[in-house]
């Protein structure tokens, strides 16, 4: 069956847009495979998408129709004060536009989407969540990092390593005494810090280690070492944002799953 009848078969389930409301979508971690059918429809039905800088072109440009508003850091200006972006949702939607509210991965995965969704309930506005794939399981399942793998794993830690060295930053010790993996956003400038600071928390510095940068997308690039040695490899390989650094046993599994699927391609 074409892409076309499967999705009208699906149609009847979809949820029509309102005018005058607002949808806060994740658009998954780059690759337009990975939207859902909410995010699809979406972008056929929105009057004007929001946009950060995470989404991808190639998604911005199936909202054919709507007007697109840049809210997004990058391209050398700064990015929309997370005021302005909510005046900016709570305007559209007043003036009876279907807005889309578009963030890379989840909106509810260090998005802030609590925030706007905060913002526009206090001035009134019907809001609805649509997920996404958040980058972390976008990332991992594209470099062949299994998220949680029996005898390896039995939790998965999702962190921030962008408030390192402030006072109210996670305890980088705590998280390592787990033994659990860790998979931290937002963790590339701090890189040097943050495994020094696992180091430091107890876990051995030969720990398999990666960093995966514009998962899913044609730049993806995915670097693996270990612990001790990522911080420098990562600079060496000149790896850049957006990254993800994904630290725990389950960073060796690449190299086995990769073997494996290459096998059985070339059967
Ligand atoms: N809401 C997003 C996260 C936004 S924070 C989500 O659920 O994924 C921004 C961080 O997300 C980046 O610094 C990077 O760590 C990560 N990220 C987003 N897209 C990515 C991608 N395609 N590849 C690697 N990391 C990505």
């Amino acid at each position: 069956m074409t892409l076309e009848k499967t999705l009208a078969r699906l149609a009847p389930e979809i949820v029509p847009f309102q005018p005058g409301h607002v949808w806060l979508a994740g658009a998954g971690p780059g690759n337009a495979g990975q939207l859902t059918l909410d995010v699809v429809s979406a972008l056929g039905q929105a009057d004007a998408v929001v946009h950060d800088a995470l989404v991808d072109p190639s998604i911005l440009r199936a909202a054919d129709g709507a007007d697109l508003h840049n809210v997004g850091k990058r391209g050398g200006r700064a990015s929309a004060d997370q005021d302005e972006i909510n005046a900016l949702l709570v305007a559209l939607a007043r003036g009876g536009k279907r807005v889309l509210r578009l963030k890379g991965g989840d909106p509810y995965v260090f998005g802030r989407g609590g925030e706007e969704a905060r913002a526009l309930a206090a001035a009134g506005i019907a809001f609805r969540i649509l997920p996404g794939v958040t980058s972390a399981f976008g990332a991992m399942a594209s470099a062949g990092i299994p998220a949680t793998m029996r005898g390896l794993n039995k939790a998965i830690i999702l962190a921030t390593g962008h408030g390192l060295g402030q006072e109210d930053d996670l305890d980088w010790a705590a998280l390592a005494r787990t033994g659990q993996p860790i998979v931290i956003y937002m963790g590339l400038r701090n890189l040097d810090a943050i495994t020094r600071a696992l180091i430091e928390g107890g876990l051995v510095p030969s720990t398999p280690a990666a960093v995966i940068a514009a998962a899913t997308t044609p730049q993806e690039q995915v670097l693996v070492a270990t612990l001790d040695t990522l911080a420098a490899e990562s600079r060496t390989a000149g790896m850049s944002s957006p990254a993800l650094v994904v630290v725990g046993g389950i960073v060796s599994m690449r190299a086995e799953l990769m073997q494996l699927e290459a096998m059985v391609r070339s059967a």
